[in-house]
Protein backbone atom coordinates (compact mmCIF):
# COMPACT_ATOMS: atom_id res chain seq x y z
CA UNK A 1 0.00 0.00 0.00
CA UNK A 2 1.58 3.60 -1.01
CA UNK A 3 1.44 6.17 1.82
CA UNK A 4 0.74 8.79 -0.55
CA UNK A 5 -0.40 8.74 -4.32
CA UNK A 6 -0.19 12.27 -5.81
CA UNK A 7 3.14 14.02 -3.87
CA UNK A 8 4.00 17.52 -4.63
CA UNK A 9 7.79 19.32 -4.06
CA UNK A 10 8.49 22.49 -4.36
CA UNK A 11 11.76 23.55 -4.69
CA UNK A 12 13.80 20.99 -7.43
CA UNK A 13 17.75 21.58 -6.01
CA UNK A 14 19.49 18.69 -4.37
CA UNK A 15 16.88 17.53 -1.90
CA UNK A 16 14.26 18.04 -4.00
CA UNK A 17 14.60 16.68 -7.13
CA UNK A 18 17.02 13.47 -4.40
CA UNK A 19 13.15 12.81 -3.39
CA UNK A 20 11.42 12.87 -7.07
CA UNK A 21 14.04 10.53 -7.73
CA UNK A 22 13.81 7.92 -4.60
CA UNK A 23 9.84 8.62 -5.26
CA UNK A 24 10.23 7.25 -8.74
CA UNK A 25 12.48 4.30 -7.83
CA UNK A 26 10.83 2.93 -4.72
CA UNK A 27 7.20 3.82 -5.57
CA UNK A 28 7.23 4.58 -9.25
CA UNK A 29 2.57 4.32 -9.40
CA UNK A 30 3.23 7.92 -6.94
CA UNK A 31 2.26 10.45 -9.28
CA UNK A 32 5.14 13.50 -9.14
CA UNK A 33 3.87 17.40 -9.57
CA UNK A 34 6.97 19.34 -8.99
CA UNK A 35 7.46 23.50 -8.90
CA UNK A 36 10.55 25.45 -8.66
CA UNK A 37 10.54 29.14 -8.85
CA UNK A 38 13.78 29.68 -11.23
CA UNK A 39 12.28 28.66 -14.44
CA UNK A 40 15.83 27.21 -15.67
CA UNK A 41 15.29 24.98 -12.83
CA UNK A 42 11.54 23.72 -14.38
CA UNK A 43 13.25 23.57 -17.34
CA UNK A 44 15.95 21.32 -15.90
CA UNK A 45 13.82 18.98 -14.21
CA UNK A 46 11.01 18.63 -17.01
CA UNK A 47 14.53 17.80 -19.27
CA UNK A 48 15.74 15.25 -16.45
CA UNK A 49 11.94 13.97 -16.34
CA UNK A 50 12.00 13.01 -12.59
CA UNK A 51 8.65 14.69 -12.45
CA UNK A 52 5.10 13.81 -14.02
CA UNK A 53 4.29 17.09 -14.08
CA UNK A 54 5.99 20.40 -13.23
CA UNK A 55 4.24 23.52 -12.95
CA UNK A 56 4.74 27.68 -13.46
CA UNK A 57 2.78 28.18 -10.80
CA UNK A 58 2.79 26.80 -6.74
CA UNK A 59 -0.67 26.69 -6.60
CA UNK A 60 -1.33 24.51 -9.55
CA UNK A 61 1.68 22.47 -8.53
CA UNK A 62 -0.50 21.59 -5.08
CA UNK A 63 -4.22 21.69 -6.02
CA UNK A 64 -4.77 17.66 -6.08
CA UNK A 65 -1.86 16.83 -3.85
CA UNK A 66 -1.98 14.40 -0.47
CA UNK A 67 1.28 14.90 0.42
CA UNK A 68 2.90 18.58 0.03
CA UNK A 69 6.96 18.43 0.55
CA UNK A 70 8.65 21.69 0.57
CA UNK A 71 12.28 21.48 -0.22
CA UNK A 72 13.30 25.44 0.00
CA UNK A 73 15.60 27.04 1.97
CA UNK A 74 14.07 27.69 5.36
CA UNK A 75 13.94 31.09 5.22
CA UNK A 76 11.55 31.23 1.83
CA UNK A 77 8.86 28.13 3.71
CA UNK A 78 6.63 30.77 5.44
CA UNK A 79 6.20 32.61 2.12
CA UNK A 80 6.05 29.77 -0.36
CA UNK A 81 3.04 27.97 1.82
CA UNK A 82 1.42 31.79 2.25
CA UNK A 83 1.51 31.56 -2.06
CA UNK A 84 0.00 27.89 -2.33
CA UNK A 85 -2.30 28.30 0.87
CA UNK A 86 -5.72 29.11 -0.74
CA UNK A 87 -4.98 26.09 -3.58
CA UNK A 88 -4.67 23.44 -0.53
CA UNK A 89 -6.60 20.36 -0.42
CA UNK A 90 -8.20 20.74 2.82
CA UNK A 91 -6.63 16.93 3.72
CA UNK A 92 -3.42 17.27 2.09
CA UNK A 93 -0.46 16.61 4.70
CA UNK A 94 1.89 19.36 4.24
CA UNK A 95 5.39 18.58 5.46
CA UNK A 96 9.16 20.06 4.32
CA UNK A 97 13.34 18.94 4.59
CA UNK A 98 14.33 22.02 6.35
CA UNK A 99 17.47 21.89 8.41
CA UNK A 100 16.04 24.00 11.01
CA UNK A 101 12.83 22.53 12.73
CA UNK A 102 10.98 25.41 14.92
CA UNK A 103 11.28 28.14 12.87
CA UNK A 104 9.78 25.95 9.73
CA UNK A 105 6.54 25.16 12.09
CA UNK A 106 5.94 28.28 13.00
CA UNK A 107 6.53 30.02 9.68
CA UNK A 108 4.14 27.32 8.52
CA UNK A 109 0.83 27.10 11.25
CA UNK A 110 1.13 31.15 11.07
CA UNK A 111 0.41 30.96 7.05
CA UNK A 112 -1.46 27.28 7.17
CA UNK A 113 -3.37 27.84 10.33
CA UNK A 114 -5.97 24.65 9.50
CA UNK A 115 -3.45 22.46 7.51
CA UNK A 116 -2.06 18.94 8.97
CA UNK A 117 1.65 20.04 9.27
CA UNK A 118 4.31 17.22 9.96
CA UNK A 119 8.13 18.79 9.67
CA UNK A 120 10.79 16.61 8.78
CA UNK A 121 14.32 16.83 8.16
CA UNK A 122 16.26 13.99 6.30
CA UNK A 123 19.50 14.30 7.74
CA UNK A 124 21.55 13.86 4.44
CA UNK A 125 22.68 15.76 1.53
CA UNK A 126 26.18 17.05 0.01
CA UNK A 127 27.75 20.14 -0.74
CA UNK A 128 26.32 20.67 -4.40
CA UNK A 129 23.19 22.42 -5.38
CA UNK A 130 20.65 22.10 -7.68
CA UNK A 131 18.49 19.34 -9.70
CA UNK A 132 21.74 17.65 -11.15
CA UNK A 133 23.37 17.27 -8.08
CA UNK A 134 20.18 14.90 -6.75
CA UNK A 135 19.93 11.54 -6.78
CA UNK A 136 18.02 8.41 -5.95
CA UNK A 137 19.89 6.93 -3.04
CA UNK A 138 20.28 9.92 -0.92
CA UNK A 139 18.50 8.96 2.02
CA UNK A 140 19.33 5.52 2.02
CA UNK A 141 20.97 4.27 5.45
CA UNK A 142 20.34 8.50 6.87
CA UNK A 143 17.92 9.28 9.53
CA UNK A 144 15.36 11.60 8.82
CA UNK A 145 13.32 13.19 11.46
CA UNK A 146 9.83 14.17 11.77
CA UNK A 147 9.01 17.09 13.89
CA UNK A 148 4.91 16.68 14.90
CA UNK A 149 3.11 19.54 16.73
CA UNK A 150 1.48 17.83 19.54
CA UNK A 151 -2.19 18.14 17.54
CA UNK A 152 -0.59 16.22 14.51
CA UNK A 153 -3.01 13.10 13.88
CA UNK A 154 -1.45 10.02 14.88
CA UNK A 155 -2.30 8.35 11.30
CA UNK A 156 -0.90 11.57 9.17
CA UNK A 157 2.50 11.01 11.21
CA UNK A 158 2.47 7.31 10.35
CA UNK A 159 2.18 7.68 6.75
CA UNK A 160 4.88 10.00 6.59
CA UNK A 161 7.15 7.93 8.87
CA UNK A 162 6.44 4.89 6.08
CA UNK A 163 6.63 7.35 3.32
CA UNK A 164 10.61 7.97 4.29
CA UNK A 165 11.01 4.47 5.11
CA UNK A 166 10.54 3.20 1.54
CA UNK A 167 12.67 5.95 0.31
CA UNK A 168 15.32 3.94 2.55
CA UNK A 169 15.83 6.31 5.66
CA UNK A 170 15.37 5.04 9.39
CA UNK A 171 12.70 7.48 11.07
CA UNK A 172 13.31 9.15 14.26
CA UNK A 173 10.32 11.67 15.74
CA UNK A 174 11.63 14.11 17.76
CA UNK A 175 10.65 17.75 19.36
CA UNK A 176 11.60 20.28 17.44
CA UNK A 177 13.51 22.44 20.23
CA UNK A 178 15.12 19.48 20.40
CA UNK A 179 15.78 18.59 17.12
CA UNK A 180 17.55 22.44 16.50
CA UNK A 181 20.08 21.73 19.37
CA UNK A 182 20.86 18.65 18.52
CA UNK A 183 21.51 19.40 14.94
CA UNK A 184 23.60 22.78 16.13
CA UNK A 185 26.14 20.64 17.62
CA UNK A 186 25.84 18.15 14.56
CA UNK A 187 25.81 20.47 11.55
CA UNK A 188 25.35 23.76 11.97
CA UNK A 189 28.07 24.42 14.28
CA UNK A 190 30.60 22.31 12.26
CA UNK A 191 29.58 24.41 8.99
CA UNK A 192 30.00 27.46 11.03
CA UNK A 193 33.82 26.22 12.09
CA UNK A 194 34.41 25.05 8.23
CA UNK A 195 33.38 28.37 7.08
CA UNK A 196 35.83 30.35 9.50
CA UNK A 197 38.38 27.93 8.58
CA UNK A 198 38.58 28.57 5.01
CA UNK A 199 37.69 32.18 5.50
CA UNK A 200 40.55 32.76 7.68
CA UNK A 201 43.48 30.78 5.52
CA UNK A 202 41.93 33.25 2.31
CA UNK A 203 42.49 36.23 4.66
CA UNK A 204 45.89 35.31 5.65
CA UNK A 205 48.71 37.55 4.67
CA UNK A 206 51.99 35.59 5.21
CA UNK A 207 50.40 32.63 3.49
CA UNK A 208 49.98 32.81 -0.14
CA UNK A 209 46.58 31.62 -1.36
CA UNK A 210 48.12 28.90 -4.04
CA UNK A 211 50.26 27.79 -0.67
CA UNK A 212 46.65 27.37 0.70
CA UNK A 213 45.34 25.05 -2.00
CA UNK A 214 48.79 23.58 -2.70
CA UNK A 215 49.56 21.89 0.91
CA UNK A 216 45.53 21.54 1.30
CA UNK A 217 45.69 18.23 2.02
CA UNK A 218 47.54 18.52 5.60
CA UNK A 219 43.55 18.74 6.21
CA UNK A 220 42.52 22.11 5.03
CA UNK A 221 40.83 20.20 2.21
CA UNK A 222 38.04 18.37 4.62
CA UNK A 223 36.69 21.59 5.70
CA UNK A 224 36.32 23.08 2.03
CA UNK A 225 34.13 20.41 1.31
CA UNK A 226 31.62 21.55 3.99
CA UNK A 227 32.64 25.41 3.27
CA UNK A 228 31.31 24.85 -0.34
CA UNK A 229 27.75 24.52 0.62
CA UNK A 230 25.03 26.39 -0.42
CA UNK A 231 25.64 30.08 0.67
CA UNK A 232 21.53 31.01 0.74
CA UNK A 233 20.61 27.75 2.64
CA UNK A 234 23.22 28.00 5.24
CA UNK A 235 22.77 32.03 5.63
CA UNK A 236 18.75 30.29 6.45
CA UNK A 237 20.22 27.89 8.50
CA UNK A 238 21.98 30.32 10.67
CA UNK A 239 19.59 33.10 11.23
CA UNK A 240 16.45 30.61 11.53
CA UNK A 241 18.34 28.18 14.20
CA UNK A 242 19.99 31.40 16.02
CA UNK A 243 19.54 30.59 20.03
CA UNK A 244 20.68 27.28 19.66
CA UNK A 245 23.53 27.67 17.33
CA UNK A 246 24.68 30.64 19.82
CA UNK A 247 24.57 28.47 22.45
CA UNK A 248 26.68 25.92 21.17
CA UNK A 249 29.48 28.40 19.65
CA UNK A 250 29.53 29.87 23.41
CA UNK A 251 30.41 26.39 24.35
CA UNK A 252 32.76 26.03 21.66
CA UNK A 253 34.26 28.97 22.22
CA UNK A 254 34.79 27.81 26.12
CA UNK A 255 36.57 24.01 24.56
CA UNK A 256 38.36 26.07 22.09
CA UNK A 257 39.92 28.22 25.53
CA UNK A 258 40.62 25.38 27.17
CA UNK A 259 42.87 23.75 24.03
CA UNK A 260 44.86 27.17 23.88
CA UNK A 261 45.47 26.71 27.40
CA UNK A 262 46.76 23.48 27.54
CA UNK A 263 49.22 24.33 24.21
CA UNK A 264 50.45 27.21 25.90
CA UNK A 265 51.28 25.84 29.12
CA UNK A 266 52.31 22.49 27.79
CA UNK A 267 49.57 20.34 28.61
CA UNK A 268 50.32 17.38 26.65
CA UNK A 269 48.17 15.27 28.83
CA UNK A 270 45.08 17.17 28.50
CA UNK A 271 45.36 17.36 24.45
CA UNK A 272 45.93 13.79 24.53
CA UNK A 273 43.07 12.91 26.40
CA UNK A 274 40.84 14.65 24.10
CA UNK A 275 41.92 13.26 21.00
CA UNK A 276 41.52 9.72 22.04
CA UNK A 277 37.90 10.82 23.34
CA UNK A 278 37.42 12.53 19.85
CA UNK A 279 38.69 9.73 17.91
CA UNK A 280 36.70 7.06 19.97
CA UNK A 281 33.87 9.39 18.84
CA UNK A 282 34.87 8.67 15.20
CA UNK A 283 35.22 5.21 15.45
CA UNK A 284 31.09 4.93 16.73
CA UNK A 285 30.09 6.91 13.85
CA UNK A 286 31.71 4.49 11.34
CA UNK A 287 30.52 1.71 13.56
CA UNK A 288 26.64 3.06 13.25
CA UNK A 289 26.90 2.57 9.62
CA UNK A 290 26.80 7.17 9.57
CA UNK A 291 30.45 6.62 7.65
CA UNK A 292 32.70 4.48 5.78
CA UNK A 293 35.74 3.25 6.99
CA UNK A 294 38.10 3.90 3.93
CA UNK A 295 41.20 6.15 5.12
CA UNK A 296 41.24 9.65 3.83
CA UNK A 297 37.51 9.87 3.14
CA UNK A 298 38.36 6.85 0.43
CA UNK A 299 40.28 8.99 -1.49
CA UNK A 300 42.35 7.39 -4.64
CA UNK A 301 45.96 7.59 -3.89
P1 LIG B 1 19.05 23.81 -3.50
O1 LIG B 1 19.76 22.72 -4.21
O2 LIG B 1 19.59 25.20 -3.58
O3 LIG B 1 17.52 23.82 -3.96
C1 LIG B 1 16.57 24.72 -3.48
C2 LIG B 1 15.67 25.08 -4.63
O4 LIG B 1 14.54 25.81 -4.13
C3 LIG B 1 16.35 25.98 -5.67
O5 LIG B 1 16.11 25.53 -6.98
C4 LIG B 1 15.70 27.32 -5.41
O6 LIG B 1 15.68 28.15 -6.56
C5 LIG B 1 14.30 26.91 -5.02
N1 LIG B 1 13.58 27.96 -4.33
C6 LIG B 1 14.06 28.95 -3.54
N2 LIG B 1 13.04 29.75 -3.13
C7 LIG B 1 11.92 29.24 -3.69
C8 LIG B 1 10.55 29.61 -3.66
N3 LIG B 1 10.17 30.67 -2.95
N4 LIG B 1 9.65 28.88 -4.35
C9 LIG B 1 10.03 27.79 -5.06
N5 LIG B 1 11.32 27.41 -5.15
C10 LIG B 1 12.26 28.11 -4.46
O7 LIG B 1 18.95 23.51 -1.91
P2 LIG B 1 18.85 22.10 -1.15
O8 LIG B 1 20.20 21.71 -0.71
O9 LIG B 1 18.02 21.17 -1.94
O10 LIG B 1 18.07 22.56 0.18
C11 LIG B 1 16.65 22.62 0.21
C12 LIG B 1 16.20 22.45 1.67
O11 LIG B 1 16.71 21.22 2.17
C13 LIG B 1 16.68 23.54 2.62
O12 LIG B 1 15.63 23.91 3.47
C14 LIG B 1 17.76 22.86 3.42
O13 LIG B 1 17.86 23.40 4.72
C15 LIG B 1 17.29 21.42 3.43
N6 LIG B 1 18.33 20.40 3.56
C16 LIG B 1 19.50 20.51 2.83
C17 LIG B 1 20.49 19.55 2.98
C18 LIG B 1 21.77 19.63 2.20
O14 LIG B 1 22.76 18.98 2.54
N7 LIG B 1 21.83 20.42 1.15
C19 LIG B 1 20.28 18.44 3.82
C20 LIG B 1 19.06 18.33 4.50
C21 LIG B 1 18.10 19.32 4.37
P3 LIG B 1 16.84 29.30 -6.63
O15 LIG B 1 18.13 28.60 -6.69
O16 LIG B 1 16.50 30.06 -7.87
O17 LIG B 1 16.68 30.13 -5.40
Amino acid sequence: MLPFARLTIIGLGLIGSSVARAVRAQMPLVRITGHDADRAVRERTVALGICDDVTDTVGAAVMDADLVILCVPVGAMGAVAAEFAADLPCDAIVSDVGSCKQSVAEALSAVLPDAIIIPAHPVAGTEKSGPDAGFATLFKGRWCILTPPDNAPEAAVERLRIFWQRLGADVEIMDARHHDMVLAVTSHLPHLIAYTIVGTADDLEGVTQSEVIKYSAGGFRDFTRIAASDPVMWRDVFLSNKDAVLEMLQRFSEDLSVLQRAIRYDKGDELEALFARTRNIRRSIVEQGQDDDAPDFGRKH
